[in-house]
């Protein structure tokens, strides 16, 4: 059965421990929520049907596809995201998969470094989190919080308080909301906690500040 695909593209990873390397990233339409800051929206609906050998022959042609990175809309919604996965691993690729975490995300091959993007209360999705998944969660993934307000730093503080004890500390990512709170604002957040997390900036938006799509 073919996956419908919004995008592939090829671009500097700009989020994650990747950030700065040169990824190739494979959008999946079609998302179960509706966060208050979503930036994809165009990827709700649009989208191409493509089997899993169109999609191989896509990302074979870009000059350096070490890394893949599979996102959304949320990629759990689809059957096929785990076999997709599977091929990608198989050829001896990284693959990296964004996911909202309101999904199983043990659905997936423990070799895929699934990065899960916690819903804090800004979002207005914080009651769709699958607290299960913090437990499947594997030393080698990441999770990230969009910070928009202190209710979200606070609500963060306390998500990671459960955490896995093997789960590094240094892939828990904070990033700020655009617009919302300075990226200075929780540098200076973090610095006094001393928490040993991460701040987290979305680096293509520094690179290409005016594109919105295929970066
Ligand atoms: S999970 Fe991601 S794609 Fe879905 S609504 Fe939230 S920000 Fe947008």
């Amino acid at each position: 059965m073919p996956l419908k695909i919004n995008e592939i593209f090829y671009s500097i990873q700009g989020e994650s421990l990747y950030a700065g390397l040169p990824c190739v990233f494979i959008r999946l339409t079609g998302c179960n929520l509706r966060c208050a800051y979503c930036d994809t929206r165009y990827a709700y609906d649009d989208g191409t049907g493509m089997t899993i050998p169109d999609i191989l022959r896509q990302v074979e042609g870009y000059p350096a596809a070490a890394i893949v990175e599979i996102t959304g809309g949320e990629p759990l919604l689809q059957e096929e995201t785990p076999a997709l996965v599977d091929r990608l691993l198989d050829q001896g690729r990284t693959v990296l998969m964004e996911t909202n975490g309101s999904l199983d995300i043990s659905r997936i091959d423990s070799r895929c470094i699934r990065i899960m993007d916690i819903k804090s209360p800004s979002s207005l999705m914080e009651s769709y989190n699958d607290p299960n998944n913090l437990l499947r969660l594997a030393p080698h993934d990441q999770i990230k919080f969009i910070i928009g307000t202190p209710g979200d730093y606070t609500f963060a503080l306390n998500v990671i308080k459960r955490l896995p004890p093997d789960f590094p500390r240094s892939s828990v990512l904070f990033s700020p909301a655009f617009g919302s709170v300075s990226p200075d604002l929780l540098a200076r957040w973090i610095l006094r906690d001393g928490i040993g997390i991460r701040l987290h900036l979305q680096l293509h938006k520094l690179i290409w500040p005016n594109v919105d799509r295929g970066v």
